[in-house]
């Protein structure tokens, strides 16, 4: 990016006070990919930036990029959509706050990726008007995946590369995708996985919002897809997501 005044569309990550009064913020762009930038003044000047600069706001962002900064300074942000049905309520909320973080994670900085942008927006309005189920995440998972150029191996044994039709297989995540029963013995750390399964991840990996919104996984997957995507995910980011450690008290404590 050249040194200037830039504007563009974004959603708000993460927020963080920074000083007596400014926040640093992390945002995913439509042009620039993940930005990192300062509001100075934001907790002060109320005014000014008023909630737009909250994780989750979508808004139309104008800031200014200084060569040898790694931070740019945020000059205005206009809400374009508060998701505020999503802030209303608890476990919307934690679902949301987990795509976020997800999408931080898995984006670099100076990467521009424009259909993530569109994925999480896409996401953020089908979960707001409660348009798709607990598959939410799980879709999310596999199409960010998918986007960032690290989806798994889903199309047969990652070893031998054998079709896996039929016969029990096995997800490992430090292979990077299913393995077939000869090629299982002596690896550890393997999640066993229903071929339906397998079929369903690969699948959605490729379509778009309306087509997986129309798709109606069973309990199975929905276990299974949770357990492999939690443990391929933390074996790429090297830890666990914050928001998914919430999440999950916040359901247990309901159940
Ligand atoms: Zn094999």
């Amino acid at each position: 990016m050249k040194r200037g005044l830039y504007r563009g569309r974004a959603v708000v990550l993460n927020s963080l006070d920074y000083g007596e009064s400014d926040r640093i913020l992390t945002f995913c762009t439509l042009e620039h990919g993940k930005l990192r930038g300062i509001a100075k003044g934001a907790r002060r000047s109320r005014k000014r930036f008023v909630g737009n600069l909250d994780p989750l706001s979508h808004i139309d962002l104008i800031f200014f990029h200084n060569d040898g900064s790694d931070l740019v300074r945020v000059e205005d942000a206009k809400l374009a959509d508060a998701f505020a049905p999503l802030k209303a309520d608890i476990e919307s909320l934690a679902d949301s706050c987990y795509l976020l973080e997800l999408t931080s994670e898995m984006t670099r900085e100076g990467q521009s990726l424009p259909a993530v942008y569109h994925l999480l927006v896409e996401f953020l309005k089908m979960l707001e008007a409660k348009s798709i189920g607990q598959e939410a995440l799980r879709f999310f998972e596999i199409r960010l995946l998918a986007i960032t150029g690290y989806l798994p191996h889903l199309g047969g044994c990652v070893s031998c590369r054998e079709k896996t039709d039929g016969q029990r297989i096995y997800f490992s995540s430090e292979r990077g995708g299913l393995v077939c029963r000869r090629c299982s013995s002596g690896l550890i750390g393997l999640i066993p996985l229903s071929p339906g399964t397998a079929g369903l991840l690969s699948m959605a990996a490729r379509l778009d919002g309306e087509k997986l919104k129309r798709l109606k996984p069973g309990q199975a997957f929905l276990d299974e897809s949770e357990r492999l995507l939690y443990d391929f995910i933390k074996f790429q980011i090297g830890k666990e997501l914050k928001t998914r450690r919430f999440m999950i008290k916040l359901k247990s404590a309901w159940a």
